[in-house]
């Protein structure tokens, strides 16, 4: 039984699908303006995790995550660079596409709606709102009355009446814009689109909105994002979507907590980021990445670091290494895997799951058997852990290895013992196997 925090109740809730075993899942994606930064990511592979974790318990999951492809910072991207607004989100989409791809984040199993696809339907839903009386346009512009919607602040615990009055100290970094009545629709002479109430494009949170519920449905299961979504992106999609279907929008919230660099959030606008590329170019692998996320739990901030990264490749070195020694995979440990079900289904707890892999590595079993249960887990760890591991040795250690096997085929045990020893110092271990020399960094 799968069991998730939900930011909706605030606890840890038995998982129950509208229509199990069919689940609808919807995860807020990028604005493709600029690079991804590893904090982005961290939330991107949160909910790859989660759509793999609802895969492995037999769950049919549709898993939609748009593309903004308009918006303020797109726009101001395309004047800078005298582009067009197509150009900056097209090279910008294809730069994430290969992050993503990068990270075995299962990208053939997303649904991936572009906002500029869905003008239309904005609008409707826009007229929509107006029709009921929950929007009202000025000036151009339409923006949600958050005092009509009574639920307003079920999500957040922000209430509207707070908002208005100004009796809510708001410390965070939220605009004024944020905490009154937001924007469905934003007039635009310059780049808008012809709409009913001038020229214009739609505001931010009005896109997930009709995205999600195009493709899932008035009400799905899970919507997914970092916690900094929480408010207002989340609860404004909450109000606009229930007002206008009269219905619950979506039962269970996820929100992954923030990658952080010397304790502050990693973020564009304080220049403390890293892109993927960057940790390409000094040497690290993409799936070491993967692996440091799954050592900290989704709802922990975690503070990144080199010296961490560098454990993390490591660990997974490692990993791939032991196992590439091991027999054909066979019958698994079933212990072992109802260990690793077990932590995954208890709200994602991939810390336990990568624990109870490195036991299983470590315990008795025969390898075959090892090896079976690995390659399932890794369904859900996406870590390639089947990958021919390419360790680089220096050709001083190969040459010392080469001598040792020649030392080894006069018979000159003794010798090749020494050599052994000198060979270990420098931080190699030679095993003899039946191919020939194995050599493990130690
Ligand atoms: P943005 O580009 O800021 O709209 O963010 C895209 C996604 O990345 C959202 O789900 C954010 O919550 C998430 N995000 C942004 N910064 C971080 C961070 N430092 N750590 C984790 N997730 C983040
Ligand atoms: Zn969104």
């Amino acid at each position: 039984m799968l069991k998730i925090y939900n930011t909706l109740s605030k606890k840890v809730e038995e998982f129950k699908p509208i229509d199990s075993p069919k689940v609808g899942m919807y995860t807020c994606g990028p604005t493709v303006y600029d690079y991804m930064h590893i904090g982005n990511l961290r939330t991107l592979v949160l909910s790859d995790i989660l759509l793999r974790v609802l895969n492995y318990n037999g769950y049919r999951v549709k898993s939609v995550q748009n593309i903004t492809d308009i918006d303020d910072k797109i726009i101001k991207k395309a004047k800078e660079r005298n582009e067009g607004i197509g150009e900056v989100a097209k090279e910008f989409t294809k730069y994430f596409l290969e992050d993503v791809a990068k990270l075995n984040i299962s990208i053939e199993d997303i649904v991936s709606p572009r906002a500029t696809d869905y003008i239309p339907q904005m609008i409707e839903y826009v007229q929509s709102l107006i029709e009921k009386k929950f929007a009202y346009e000025k000036d151009g512009s339409v923006y949600f009355d958050i005092t009509k919607f009574p639920r307003y602040g079920k999500l957040s615990g922000i209430s509207a009446k707070e908002l208005k009055t100004g009796t809510r100290g708001l410390s965070d970094n939220y605009t004024k814009d944020d905490i009154t009545d937001f924007a469905l629709w934003k007039k635009d002479d310059e780049f808008g689109v012809t709409s009913p109430w001038g020229k214009g494009r739609p505001g931010w949170h009005i896109e997930c909105s009709v995205m999600s519920q195009a493709n899932l449905g008035d009400s799905f299961d899970i919507h997914a994002g970092g916690v900094d979504l929480i408010f207002p992106h989340h609860e404004n999609e909450i109000a606009q979507s229930e007002a206008k279907t009269g219905k619950k929008f979506v039962n269970y919230f996820v929100h992954g907590a923030h990658l952080l660099v010397d304790g502050a959030k990693m973020s564009k606008s304080l220049g403390n980021f890293h892109t993927l590329s960057d940790l390409i170019k000094r040497g690290f692998e993409p799936l070491a990445l993967r692996y440091l996320y799954l050592q900290t739990h989704y709802r922990q901030e975690m503070n990144f670091t080199f010296e961490a990264l560098e454990a993390a490749q490591t660990a997974l070195n490692r990993l791939r290494e032991d196992i590439s020694n091991w027999g054909k995979p066979k019958v698994g440990c079933a212990e072992f895997e109802e260990r690793f079900l077990q932590a995954i289904n208890n709200d994602l707890n991939m810390p336990e799951a990568l624990s109870t892999v490195w036991e299983l590595v470590k315990s008795d079993y025969p390898t075959s058997a090892k090896a079976e249960s690995l390659f399932k887990m890794d369904q859900v760890l996406g870590l390639n852990l089947g990958q021919e591991q390419k360790l680089e040795i220096p050709e001083e250690i190969m040459k010392m290895v080469k001598e040792r096997e020649e030392l080894r085929k006069i018979q000159s045990y003794h010798l090749a013992d020494q050599m052994r020893v000198r060979i270990k110092k420098l931080g190699y271990n030679v095993l003899d196997t039946e191919k020939g020399s194995l050599i493990k960094k130690l």
